[in-house]
């Protein structure tokens, strides 16, 4: 805790002041460019990796980057999704899955999962990849099936955000742009997902 309370110490003493125009007008409204949707894993900071702003993306985060299809699960990742299309506008959702997932992981290896009763059942969102994964690529080789897995996460996440009746009238209108996107710790590199030929491509 203690390096926690020093950094924030730092933050009020040195950051705040040097942005201080940013915060002033951010403490009235937020005006986001974007929902980023990703996993609640210490190495992703989406701020950095996008080079963002405070305010600039609003931001959602859980075990493995799901989006709970609409009417499974009224939790707080559907409010954020609707509250960021409807009363925000976020004109674009970007689903960002990344290397070495401890939850794509566990999809592959349940067996820690028996003492993680509440991650099991949240991890049943992403069970569309599951399956495509084993019956598509079960010859491929552990490390070239894990990233298979955290792709077609992606891919059943983006999917999903499309039976939010909020996503769904925003993407008719054309007035919102869905984005998969892998990254990978290790490089620092992203993927994203190319709707015409089915692959991760450099972005
Ligand atoms: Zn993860």
């Amino acid at each position: 805790m203690r390096k926690i309370l020093e950094g924030l110490s730092r933050f009020q003493c040195v950051a705040f002041p040097e942005a201080r125009e940013l915060f002033a007008r951010l403490a009235s409204g937020q005006n986001p460019e974007a929902l980023f949707l990703t996993c609640s894993d210490s190495r992703i900071v989406p701020e950095l990796i996008t080079q963002t702003k405070p305010g600039d993306l609003f931001i959602c985060r859980n075990a493995g980057n799901i989006a709970p299809a609409w009417g499974e699960t009224t939790g707080g990742v559907s409010a954020t999704i609707e509250y960021a299309v409807m009363a925000l506008g976020v004109r674009d959702i970007i689903v960002c899955g990344h290397s070495d997932c401890g939850a794509m992981k566990a999809l592959l290896d349940p067996g820690p999962l028996a003492r993680m009763p509440t991650v099991a059942l949240w991890l049943r969102h992403a069970e569309c990849a599951r399956f495509v994964v084993e019956e598509n690529y079960a010859h491929l080789g552990a490390q070239e099936r894990l990233a298979m897995l955290i792709e077609q996460n992606v891919v059943a996440q983006l999917a999903n955000l499309g039976t939010h009746p909020s996503v769904a009238s925003k993407l008719h209108k054309g007035e919102l742009g869905l984005h998969g996107w892998v990254y990978d710790i290790a490089t620092g590199a992203v993927k994203a997902y190319d709707r015409t030929s089915g692959q991760f491509l450099p972005l």
